[in-house]
């Protein structure tokens, strides 16, 4: 689903990547781990082709991410970190927009939106504002509008961070719902948060995949995980 080559970034003489090298397969959920600046959101930005890397090649589900970038962006659902919801809208004015854009069929459009909002639980919330939502309600309209072209691939950028404990149990919870359906990789900075959602993790840190593992596999090195816990 993503195969990723050599890709490397700089903003000016700031290495945001190095070589940075993975596949993801069909069906995985996969997490992306490091710590603040290790290089997550512009790797991210990179998958999604809101970002040209300096060197390397991405396909996202056998399409050039530079080349086919329509091809790309109908199968990816992206999440951005602090997603540019309108708050002034309402959650189903929002989606519609959101269809609008993602140039879902007119005649689907309906369908689509109720299934959006069924699956993240927000049948509730439809005419309210999106300013007077919480935060995790927010998120949960930013994955709403991510799954509303039923992507294959999902791109999550931290969906947790700055959410209240009971907010951040829900959106996990959310994520491995929608995780029957899609390819997910999502980026954190919490090992937990990997350990209780994916099968496998890739440690990026300044820039570089430090490991690229089964979740099983770090727990069986005890040593490995001390030191990430250290680390990340
Ligand atoms: P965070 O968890 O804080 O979002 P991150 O892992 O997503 O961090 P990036 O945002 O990709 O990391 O940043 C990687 C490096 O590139 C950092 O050193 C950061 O300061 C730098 N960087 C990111 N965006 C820019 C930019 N637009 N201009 C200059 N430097 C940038």
């Amino acid at each position: 689903m993503i195969d990723v080559h050599g890709v490397s970034k700089a903003y000016g003489t700031i290495r945001a990547l190095s070589d940075v090298s993975f596949t993801i397969e069909e069906g995985e959920i996969v997490g992306l781990l490091g710590p603040n600046g290790a290089g997550k959101t512009t790797l991210i930005k990179i998958l999604t082709g809101y970002l040209q890397p300096d060197e390397g090649q991405v396909t996202i589900a056998g399409f050039d991410v530079l080349t086919q970038t329509q091809d790309v962006q109908a199968h990816i659902g992206y999440l951005p970190e602090n997603a540019p919801l309108y708050p002034e809208l309402s959650v189903q004015a929002y989606l519609k927009l959101m269809a609008d854009l993602r140039r879902v069929p007119p005649a689907e459009q309906n369908e689509r939106i109720a299934r959006a909002v069924y699956a993240t639980g927000l049948t509730d919330r439809l005419t309210q504002p999106i300013g007077q939502l919480s935060k995790g309600y927010r998120q949960r309209v930013g994955l709403a509008q991510a799954i509303l072209h039923r992507p294959k691939l999902l791109i999550l950028d931290e969906p947790t961070v700055g959410l209240d404990p009971t907010q951040i149990v829900e959106i996990r919870r959310l994520i491995r719902r929608l995780a029957q359906h899609a390819t997910i990789l999502f980026s954190t900075h919490i090992l937990s948060e990997v350990e209780a959602l994916c099968d496998r993790v890739l440690i990026l840190m300044n820039g570089q995949v430090r490991a690229d593992a089964r979740i099983s596999e770090l727990a069986t090195t005890h040593n490995a995980i001390l030191v990430l816990n250290q680390e990340v």
